[in-house]
This record gives C-alpha cells, structure tokens and sequence, in this order.
C-alpha cells in the first residue's frame, strides 16, 4: 500500500520506508492552532513541532536523527520553537514549560474537541 498517500491526500499513512505514521494534514492542522505554550497566544508564526529528547520511547527508536511520527508534534510559535532548539535545548525548556509531552497528548485532545464541536454545527 506504497501509494496510500496518493489515493488519500487528506489522511495519514504508515511510511514503509521510514516505519512511522506521516500526514501532512496532520501537521497542517496542528499548525493552524494557537502556540501551546500558556498565555503565549501566538497564531501567526505557528509550526508542528517534533517531539525532541531521548526520554521519549517513540521519538527513541528513532535516536533523535530521524524525527519522530507525525502524530508527536504540538503547535509551537516562531520564539518558543526558536528557544527549545537554539537557545535552551529541550531538557531547560521542559524545566520551564512543561513536558512535551503532555502538550502533544493536549493537542490531540484539542483536535478532537475541534472536530466534535465542527461536527456539532454542521
Ligand atoms: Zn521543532
Ligand atoms: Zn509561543
């Protein structure tokens, strides 16, 4: 099924090359939400972050080279992505804000809130 991607452009697939689960539109939604850091309130600059950091299970099969599936991101603006990378590292960024994680599992919750309430209005 190499060419999921073609017949379903909107959803996710298993790459079998890289062994993980890819979706553009994934990453695309998650972009278009508002940064997850409280109080931030940045809309603009958003990105997909990957989860970064080798106390993750998932993102360690993959030893931080690769990055991890598509599903392990959350919505980061433009500073706070910069900081994580460029400035802190992950390990001072999570001692500041929080665990990635927890922030990628209250993105997916939000997406489906999202989702419940479109589908409520429809
Ligand atoms: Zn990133
Ligand atoms: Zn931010």
């Amino acid at each position: 099924m190499e060419n999921n991607e073609e017949h379903n452009p909107y959803l996710g697939h298993i790459s079998q090359k890289a062994r993980k689960w890819i979706s553009k539109a994934y990453l695309k939604a998650v972009s278009e939400l508002p940064c997850s850091i409280p109080g931030c309130g940045h809309s603009d600059t958003v990105v997909a972050h990957h989860i970064k950091g080798n106390e993750y299970p998932d993102a360690m099969r993959y030893h931080g080279k690769i990055k991890p599936p598509d599903d392990m991101v959350l919505p980061l603006c433009f500073d706070h992505h910069h900081e994580l990378h460029d400035i802190l590292g992950y390990r001072k960024w999570e001692e500041k804000y929080g665990h990635q994680w927890d922030y990628v599992r209250y993105t997916q919750l939000n997406l489906a809130l999202l989702l419940v309430k479109l589908q409520k209005n429809t």
